[in-house]
């Protein structure tokens, strides 16, 4: 027997004790953050009032306030039974970084008091030099300082023995250069906030104060038991499988959607939800995805930034969580292939500070002038810049997902619905020089339904939808921090705002009617981003085709769709919001396409090892069998006079010439592409990066072909990796 048939005697779940009266939500949600109501109860009236200012309109505080705030701070989190702290953030790989400190400062020999300063909690100066600024700071010259993030409130992490005080914070360089991916979201919202506001005002909307981006992040993953896990140093490498024959059963049966959930995968989401609502994240549907195995945790969506980190820490809740359940949970783009890919479609609209989406149809015409002047902002921002867009999602685990035949493709497109499109048609067509109450009602504008999602919601093929109230950007891994789409889509709106409301103001001082004027700079902007809209199947041929006609971007890989961070066009509209300098846009154009660089140099390593170290020795053994058979027949048929049929025995020989030339093709093609790597090695990232996409890729793919087939004749208990049959469907 194999290991890997061991292996599935052991796959089960992890029993847990029953839980008769499970705790109601309402009582212990947020329990573990110093949320606003945790540091009122804390701190002085005027501290808390200042603190408020800071928040909504940037005023700053003084360093005895921040020292209140840090020291109620601190009496919390020890009163909860924190013994360190952190300040928590989100360097520019993707991940998150922590540096741990505790709260005690010696005060004589062998005297300890707890104690945590105004200055602590507002500046840290973590060692920098492990995380990659792409050159804005020399690695020998380590200063990077965090700098507390008061939007989103501190929490406590808890692990079996001991809590962490958490603090949210931004990472810059000694010059205030963003060393993270928070820094430039927070700038973004800045920009959105002063663009928006100017336009709500020109439609009478006096009392607004703050305008800001929501969104929700829908998450989808995969789950699989840990003992397969183990036994694939593809998955524990990078988090997809390299080789792996598909299995009979797919998702083709398309019964996985609405299927029961599994117990085990059941319990695993209740003590995700349990400890995300302890940490104030507003997890709400969880279900079954397309994909065997695929799963989904859509929150209630809220402020970008705090949307933002709660998604960090859920991945890590997920990922922490699934090992006590003996589970896996996989985050990549693709860690099957053949199977569909994981996303994480960002639901983004815009509220202001009274409570209204600027995406929602208002209850008058006026209202439904403004929101779609906002719709045809957010059409003019896609089709301006979707090469942006696509930058956003430009990651080699995304690179498997975008055009492939099931996620979103990389074409950018907007999908709007048949209703929507049927007003922007007639508004195109039918403006007057002056409107009336009565011409706005024949344009259909008067009483816009407010949408529901059942009328809009139809197209799922589309990167770029509006569903409803909200766009939803689909083409986001699944794996991704989702501060730079935000921070991107943030920008390029607020830049397609303030276009609007230029226009807009032009007229109307050259005395024309506001309502007509409005119309005339929407159809504009309709009639120059038609090419951006699509309703149709995105997935198919002809949209390819289509889309190429029209002029729109199709741009596969990773290190093409990054060059949009260093064209000027696009720097300069970031320097313009003052979201990234040129400086700090380098920088990340240098470290994602590093980062691809060394993602796929990690996968084609491991993929050598796998494929010397457990296909090929699997492919001997075999070989072995096959050889020892045949030879020991041909010498019964010579001395013993067994009869064999001449067919039969040619058979036994083919057999054999083909495990042996499968078994040739897998470690020739290894080799070349270990001389490939070598030969890579001399180049610059941006060359290696285009080499990797177009010759490590296929390569790669080639020999996983040949595995694959080998996987297919290779006796069951010689082969020792987990099969696809089994990850996906023996849970
Ligand atoms: P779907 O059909 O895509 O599953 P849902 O109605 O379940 O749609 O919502 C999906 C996500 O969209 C949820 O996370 C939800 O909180 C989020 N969402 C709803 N309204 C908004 C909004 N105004 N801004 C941002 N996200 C929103
Ligand atoms: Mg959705």
């Amino acid at each position: 027997m194999s290991i890997r048939q061991k292996v599935l005697f052991k796959i089960k779940s992890v029993e847990f004790d029953k839980v008769n009266a499970p705790k109601k939500v309402s009582t212990y949600f947020g329990e573990n953050t110093f949320s606003m109501t945790a540091m009122r109860k804390h701190i002085s009236k005027t501290t808390f009032d200042a603190f408020k200012l800071w928040m909504s309109e940037g005023k700053t505080i003084s360093l005895s306030q921040a020292n209140e705030i840090a020291n109620a701070m601190k009496n919390w989190a020890i009163s909860k039974g924190a013994t360190y702290y952190t300040h928590w953030f989100q360097p520019m790989t993707g991940l998150t970084a922590e540096k741990h400190d505790s709260f005690i400062s010696f005060t004589g020999p062998g005297k300890v008091i707890e104690k945590f300063s105004g200055n602590k909690l507002i500046q840290g100066e973590p060692d920098a030099s492990s995380f990659p600024s792409g050159g804005i700071r020399a690695t020998f010259e380590a200063r990077g300082y965090t700098a507390w993030d008061p939007s989103s409130p501190a929490f406590i992490i808890e692990s079996a023995l001991g809590k962490t005080l958490c603090i949210p914070t931004i990472f810059v360089s000694y010059n205030g250069e963003a060393l993270d991916k928070k820094l430039p979201l927070i700038r973004s919202e800045e920009a959105l906030n002063k663009a928006a506001l100017n336009l709500v005002k020109l439609f009478g909307h006096k009392n607004v104060k703050k305008v800001f981006s929501t969104c929700g992040p829908e998450q989808e993953y995969f789950l699989i038991d840990r003992n397969y896990y183990n036994l694939r140093q593809d998955l524990i490498m990078t988090g997809r499988t390299l080789v792996g024959a598909p299995s009979p059963k797919g998702q083709q049966l398309e019964d996985q959607y609405f299927g029961t959930i599994k117990e085990r995968v059941v319990n695993f989401m209740f003590e995700v939800a349990q400890e995300a609502y302890k940490l104030g994240i507003p997890v709400m549907t969880r279900h079954n995805e397309v994909a065997p195995h695929q799963y989904e945790f859509a929150p209630i969506f809220e402020e970008s930034n705090l949307a933002a980190d709660h998604n960090q820490l859920l991945m890590d809740l997920m990922k922490k969580v699934a090992l006590r359940h003996n589970l896996v949970c996989l985050l990549h783009e693709k860690p099957f292939a053949g199977i569909n890919g994981s996303g994480k479609h960002l639901n983004w609209s815009l509220a202001d500070d009274q409570g209204n989406n600027l995406l929602n149809p208002g209850q008058t015409p006026e209202d439904n002038l403004q929101f779609l002047t906002v719709l045809a902002a957010v059409l003019r921002a896609v089709y301006l810049h979707a090469d942006l867009l696509r930058a956003s999602v430009a990651l080699a685990g995304n690179e498997h997902r975008l055009g492939a035949n099931e996620a979103p493709p990389a074409i950018i497109s907007v999908f709007l619905g048949e209703q929507l499109n049927n007003i922007l048609d007639m508004i195109e067509k039918g403006i007057k020089s002056k409107v009336s109450k009565a011409d706005i009602i024949d344009l259909g504008i008067a009483r816009l339904p407010k949408f529901n999602k059942d009328s809009t919601d139809r197209n799922r093929t589309s990167p770029f939808a509006f569903t409803g109230s909200k766009f939803e950007f689909r083409a986001v891994g699944s794996s991704q921090n989702i501060s730079t789409p935000l921070a991107i889509i943030n920008t390029i709106v607020a830049e397609s705002l303030d276009y609007v409301a230029q226009q807009i103001n032009k007229n109307v001082a050259s005395g024309k009617d506001f309502n007509s004027t409005v119309l005339k700079v929407i159809s504009q902007v309709v009639k120059e981003t038609k090419n951006v809209r699509f309703e149709g199947n995105n997935y198919s041929a002809e949209w390819l085709k289509a889309a190429q006609k029209r002029g729109l971007a199709n741009v596969a890989a990773t290190f093409k769709a990054l060059e949009a961070l260093t064209k000027s066009k696009n720097i300069q509209l970031f320097e313009k919001y003052k979201v990234f300098s040129g400086e700090e846009l380098a920088a990340r154009y240098q470290i994602w396409v590093h980062l691809y660089n060394l993602t796929l140099d990690i996968e084609a390593n491991t993929l050598n090892e796998m494929v010397n170290a457990s296909v090929v020795p699997a492919g001997y053994k075999y070989e072995k069998l096959l050889a020892n058979t045949l030879y020991r027949l041909i010498k019964l048929k010579k001395d013993g006079g067994l009869k064999i049929d001449k067919a039969a025995l040619q058979d036994k020989k083919n057999h054999l010439s083909d495990v042996i030339s499968k078994i040739y093709y897998v470690r020739r093609n290894a080799l070349e592409m270990m001389k490939l790597l070598k030969q890579a090695e001399k180049l610059s990232d941006e060359k290696r990066a285009e080499v990797y996409f177009k010759q490590l890729k296929p390569l790669m793919e080639h020999i996983r072909r040949h595995v694959d087939a080998l996987e297919c004749v290779v006796s069951d208990d010689a082969w020792d990796l987990p099969k696809y049959r089994e990850m996906l469907f023996i849970k």
